[in-house]
């Protein structure tokens, strides 16, 4: 028999069987009556999840196509930018802006802690000519939640574009984009989404549209206004992932159905119980719990036991996915994501198999001492 995967790494993610089930579906035509319809439906929906009055544009592409759409149709090469690096995924926001020659300020907060809004306010302050402000909402590499409203309330007082990288972050952490001033909103399907890789979602804000109107970079494929006029028709630009469009729509059903409010409680017990159980595993929490996400616990590696090692246990032995640390925390951290399509026992499977995997590299811990520090939050009810 072939290991039994469990994915618990940040995307792409497990999916419920009613979106295995829609991926299935046979090919429709995607200038047909019907698909016009879906697509409809779709974006009634996607304004829903990504609390957004704002018109939602998809486009076929990982995430990083998401980002680059929102650099590619906001920034004039020249235009100053103000970038927030607190780990990879703010890293690849700033390299972003640079490709398209943007003149990138950089704001730099150590990898495991949140950015700093006075920090923010002052480089604001020193630059009043900052057009806009590229922030991550959910750092996956270090399993930080950024102040997202904060930045909104910053970027409002100073004349500039907030745009948020929430790809990791949209649909398993509350994050009111109209209401906190995000102007442009960038998520994907593979992470909390509970969808196949290959669909980016972005939103624009009217003072964001009237920069894309007349943004001077190059763009083609990921050009917005192109793909804002097909939208009017309920069509895209260019041949869309059909089936991801499928699977999509039954994802976002089943969110609905169970209620944002209630799908962002369910993240914060699952993040709460595995946070439990690791310091009961007497392992360290990367970031400091205020600002610790819902949807990735980030962990110290024990003093001497390389992460990679603990990884390659995991996934060899009990095809357990865990993620390792990106960049300066290679070998470092490890992540567990608990994003999407995730209960209760899957968190205690997490931390049963670390006790397993901790035991056999030498660390010794007691057996059931993180799954019971678990299993006490969840009998505890409340969040
Ligand atoms: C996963 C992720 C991305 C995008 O990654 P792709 O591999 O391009 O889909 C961007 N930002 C964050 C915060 C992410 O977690």
């Amino acid at each position: 028999m072939s290991r039994k995967l469990r994915l618990m790494i940040p995307g792409p993610t497990p999916l419920p069987p009613q979106v295995s089930e829609a991926l299935a579906r046979p090919m429709v035509g995607h200038r047909s009556k019907g698909f016009a319809e879906l697509t409809a439906r779709l974006h009634g929906k996607l304004q829903q999840v990504m609390q957004t009055n704002n018109e939602v544009i998809i486009l076929t592409s990982s995430g990083t196509g998401g980002l680059e759409a929102a650099v590619a149709n906001t920034v004039n090469p020249g235009d100053k930018v103000l970038a927030l690096v607190a780990g990879k995924f703010g890293e690849r926001f700033r390299d972003l802006a640079r490709v398209y020659g943007a003149e990138v300020v950089e704001l730099h907060f150590p990898w495991g802690r949140p950015v700093d809004l006075d920090a923010v306010e002052s480089e604001l302050r020193r630059h009043p000519d900052l057009k806009v402000i590229l922030a991550t909402h959910n750092e996956t590499s270090t399993g930080v939640v950024h102040d997202i409203r904060g930045l909104g309330a910053l970027a409002a007082k100073h004349g500039a574009l907030l745009a948020v990288d929430a790809v990791s972050g949209l649909g398993g952490i509350d994050l009111p984009a109209d209401a906190w001033g995000v102007d442009i909103l960038v998520t994907a399907s593979q992470k909390a989404l509970m969808t196949p890789p290959g669909l980016a979602m972005i939103s624009l804000s009217e003072k964001a549209w009237a920069q894309a109107n007349k943004c001077r970079a190059p763009r083609y494929y990921f050009s917005l206004p192109a793909a804002k006029k097909a939208l009017a028709k309920w069509n895209t630009a260019y041949t869309p992932a059909v089936s991801l469009f499928f699977g999509l729509e039954a994802a976002l059903d089943l969110m609905l159905e169970e209620g944002l409010a209630k799908v962002f409680a369910r993240h914060r017990l699952l993040a709460r119980a595995t946070r439990e159980g690791i310091k009961a595993l007497g392992l360290e929490l990367l970031p400091p719990e205020d600002v610790a996400s819902p949807v990735v616990t980030a962990v110290k590696s024990p003093a001497g036991i390389p992460a990679e090692s603990l990884r390659k246990i995991l996934a060899d032995k009990y095809g357990v996915l865990f993620a390792g640390g990106q960049a300066e925390l290679k070998g470092k951290i490890f992540r567990i994501a608990h994003m999407g399509y995730v209960d209760q026992l899957d968190v205690i499977t997490a931390l049963g198999a670390l006790e397993l995997a901790l035991n056999e590299i030498g660390h010794r811990v007691d057996f059931g001492g993180g799954v019971a520090a678990a299993q006490r939050v969840f009998q505890g009810g409340a969040e």
